[in-house]
């Protein structure tokens, strides 16, 4: 989608600092880290939701949880683990509408979030 902020910066468009990119996923640490290790992987397919997600997307939103095990690996974080987030709808605190998985990392996670 042309006037996704995501897309552009999957593209090139508007940059990044990237940490991770294959075929179908992109991934870049977020601009206002919530975490040590915040980073944003993101399917190059756009998708808004991931109630969006259809049967087809499986193997897809599979391989951004694979991204996001690798990307930990790389990055070596704390007693190897990490929370992964999706947000969906705006209640919810989703305030980009391109489909992202949060990975967040090296410090005491609670539980419940807020
Ligand atoms: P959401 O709240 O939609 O689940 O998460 C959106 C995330 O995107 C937020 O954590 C926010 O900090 C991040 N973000 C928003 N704009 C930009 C940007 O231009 N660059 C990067 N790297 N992250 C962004
Ligand atoms: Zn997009």
């Amino acid at each position: 989608m042309s006037d996704c902020l995501f897309c552009k910066i999957m593209k090139g468009e508007i940059s990044s600092d990237k940490v991770y990119e294959d075929d179908d996923v992109f991934a870049f640490n977020d601009i206002d880290p919530q975490s040590p290790v915040h980073v944003l992987i993101i399917p190059k397919k756009h998708i808004a939701y991931v109630a969006d997600m259809e049967e087809t997307d499986a193997e897809l939103f599979g391989k951004l949880v694979l991204a996001a095990n690798k990307i930990a690996k790389k990055l070596d974080v704390k007693e190897g683990s990490y929370r992964l987030v999706f947000n969906n709808g705006k209640l919810s605190g989703q305030v980009v509408f391109h489909v992202h998985l949060h990975l967040l990392a090296n410090r005491a996670m609670h539980w419940p979030p807020g």
